[in-house]
């Protein structure tokens, strides 16, 4: 096991869950000009404007290190041969992640294909990003690797991040990587926050929340990208409030992923969470830690903020801040959940946004993509 600094120059040990590729937003793909997110020009906003940030100490992450996943995507493997809708069928026993509702406002049809044939082949750019992604979190962040067992122990570590990084947004005024989970529109869903910062120099203690993407070229992001970044921002808004409402539904939690509250954790997890000064021996114990962190804590900002960068030299290209929208973020989700519910079959792009069709992986097999090809022959 690692170690990881905290503010008075402890050494504790820290542990880290490897976050899966679901939060790498298939999407990214599909999009030559985009990458994944993080740049070293991270600031610490005041009303959202950027201003240098320097890291005072690292946080711990948790990352699972089991040689075989207790939880393989069984789901995913036999898809095509198990009947019921998309959610059913791919997502039972996990949440909705808030990169499929992006990916499924992108195009449907692609996310279906995704769900049905896998995820395209990385490009070496976003294999580029994502060591980036890597460098950025490690800027505020130490991993620690442990074994886990079971998926109570994995859903452990995921709130044990929570509480590490909440407590680093509190103490020092900034986190990345931050995961949450929460109902939306009746469907679990988990997403892992960017970054979030607390105000500098305002009385508000409503935290500021972040994401930053970088590009590969000089160019602005077409409205189709900044409206499915905004759809993203908003999905971890919706949730980081609800949590910190103290809405978050334990009996069901456990009841939906069939988990075990009285699963008791391993020496390891026990002695993690002891350096973290609670002392948890079940699974349940630490979900009732997680709920007393999120009572400490206050909703986001109304404001939200995308950066774009850069990725040669990490210039930034904008900064678009805009405010949550209730009303189009209930309309939006509703319309991706007919998807995964099964209500309707997956829709195409549009028309205005066929352009999106040149950068998708799956056009041989795409009725619509064929269409417009014997069109234009
Ligand atoms: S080819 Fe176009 S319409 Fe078809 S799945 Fe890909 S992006 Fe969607």
């Amino acid at each position: 096991m690692n170690t990881s600094r905290t503010t008075n120059g402890e050494q504790i040990p820290i542990l880290v869950e490897i976050i899966s590729e679901e939060e790498m937003a298939f999407l990214e793909a599909a999009l030559s000009s985009a990458h994944p997110r993080f740049s070293p020009h991270r600031s610490r906003p005041n009303s959202l404007s950027s201003q240098p940030y320097t890291p005072k100490s690292h946080a711990r992450t948790l990352r699972s290190s089991s040689p075989t996943p207790p939880q393989p995507d069984i789901e995913d493997s036999t898809a095509a041969t198990v009947s019921g809708s998309p959610l059913l069928r791919f997502r039972s026993r996990r949440a909705l992640a808030v990169t499929d509702i992006t990916a499924t406002e992108w195009c449907e049809k692609q996310m279906e294909f995704v769900l049905l044939h896998g995820r395209p082949k990385r490009t070496e750019a976003m294999v580029a990003g994502s060591v980036r992604h890597a460098e950025l979190e490690e800027e505020v962040v130490e991993k620690v690797e442990i074994q886990i067992k079971s998926i109570e122990e994995s859903w452990a570590l995921k709130f044990m991040n929570f509480i590490v990084g909440a407590n680093q947004l509190l103490f020092e005024g900034l986190t990345r990587e931050l995961p949450v989970i929460g109902v939306v529109e009746d469907t679990w869903m988990i997403g892992i926050i960017d970054e979030l910062q607390m105000p500098v120099g305002e009385i508000s203690l409503n935290p500021c929340l972040i994401d930053t993407k970088t590009r590969y070229r000089a160019t602005l992001p077409s409205e189709a990208q900044k409206r499915n970044a905004r759809l993203q921002l908003m999905c971890y808004k919706y949730l980081w409030d609800t949590l910190v409402a103290n809405n978050f539904p334990t009996e069901h939690f456990f009841n939906h992923f069939g988990l075990n509250p009285q699963y008791p954790l391993s020496e390891d997890i026990r002695l993690y969470t002891s350096s973290l000064g609670f002392e948890a021996k079940t699974f349940e114990e630490v979900v009732f830690y997680f709920r007393n962190t999120c009572r400490l804590l206050s909703p986001c900002h109304e404001r939200l903020l995308l950066r774009y960068e850069l990725q040669s030299d990490r210039s930034i290209l904008e900064e678009y801040e805009f405010s949550f929208d209730a009303g189009w973020f209930k309309n939006e989700i509703q319309q991706c959940l007919k998807f995964w519910r099964g209500e309707r079959e997956a829709s195409y792009v549009s028309k205005t946004e066929q352009w999106k069709c040149q950068f998708c992986k799956f056009t041989a097999m795409c009725p619509r993509a064929l269409a417009s090809n014997n069109n234009a022959e």
